[in-house]
């Protein structure tokens, strides 16, 4: 079975920071990647913030995040990622992004290499098929913060071999991680239940049924969740919320999934959420205050 040592991270927003941390953090040597050189250092820099804190809190000693940390480099170009075992794609949800990275990926990294994508919701049969390599390609879907989430959906695409699949189980074990096996269809488990649901929550803004606050409050306190529907797609980033609901609206050709109008307006607005700062509320301030 291939032995994976070394992870190559492309995309180092939210969720690529988050896989190297973990990965760095089990023993993986780590190079992570982005189009944007700034991206990279600023996920390095929270990576390490990130470790710090752990560190504090006592959850790892001063010896694992030193480790971890020697075990990061950043990967100032494709060709760096030539000799890892695994690449993981975390970058934008968008298909057209991604297949120019398996496209600029594949004629880099050796032959016996394997290729995953975190997407949360585009067919990962059809992203393999545009790679040298479908039986060696599957879906590792992370959560977000990927060093707190205990899951990761694991989706093999039609021409997955079983060595990458079992080699892809070890891989998430090692971080502590608890699988579930997912089909590849659109949105595969989590993001199929959870998005409808948060997509509900902005039709039940854009049509008055109640504000930011009185929606995020009754799902908090009237069905016991953690986190308010808004909160979460504004933790999520509304751009992804809408890539996801977009995928789901055409992949099972069910107006049920249309994507809420005020959604695609915070989308154009460039409001997507914790990441800029603005979305269901506003982050400038102390206290997220809500923007309608
Ligand atoms: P993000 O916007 O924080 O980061 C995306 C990164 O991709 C950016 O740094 C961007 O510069 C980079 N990028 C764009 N084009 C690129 C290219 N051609 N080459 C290299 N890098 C490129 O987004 P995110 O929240 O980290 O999401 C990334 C992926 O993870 C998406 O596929 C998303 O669906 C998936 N995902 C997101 C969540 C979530 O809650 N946000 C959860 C699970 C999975």
């Amino acid at each position: 079975m291939t032995e994976i040592k070394s992870v190559g991270v492309i995309g180092a927003g939210q969720m690529g920071s988050g896989i190297a941390h973990v990965s760095a953090l089990s023993g993986y040597d780590v190079y992570l990647y982005d189009v944007s050189e700034d991206r990279i250092e600023e996920g390095l820099a929270t990576i390490t913030g990130n470790l710090g804190r752990q560190m504090s809190k006592g959850q790892i000693t001063e010896a694992e995040r030193d480790a971890a940390v020697a075990r990061l480099h950043a990967a100032n170009g494709m060709e760096a990622l030539a000799d890892v075992d695994l690449a993981i794609e975390a970058a934008t949800e968008d298909e057209t992004v991604k297949r120019k990275i398996f496209a600029a990926l594949c004629p880099v990294l050796k032959p016996e290499a394997m290729i995953a994508s975190n997407t949360s919701s585009i067919s990962i049969t059809r992203l393999a098929a545009t790679t040298d390599r479908p039986e060696r390609f599957m879906g590792i879907h992370f959560m977000n913060p990927v060093p707190i989430m205990k899951l990761v959906e694991l989706v093999r695409g039609i021409a997955t071999e079983d060595e990458t699949f079992e080699a892809a189980k070890v891989y998430v074990q090692r971080m502590g991680k608890t699988i579930t096996v997912a089909e590849d269809f659109p949105a595969f488990i989590v993001n199929r239940i959870l998005l409808p649901m948060i997509n509900e929550a902005i039709y039940t803004l854009y049509e008055g049924v109640g504000s930011v606050e009185g929606i995020d409050t009754a799902l908090k306190l009237g069905a016991n969740h953690p986190m308010g529907p808004l909160q979460l797609a504004d933790f999520i980033g509304l751009d992804t919320c809408l890539s996801i609901m977009q995928v789901l609206y055409e992949g099972l050709a069910d107006s049920k999934y249309r994507p809420c109008p005020l959604l695609v307006k915070y989308v154009e607005a460039g409001w997507l959420g914790r990441k800029t700062n603005r979305g269901f509320y506003d982050y400038r301030g102390d206290e997220p205050v809500p923007t309608r």
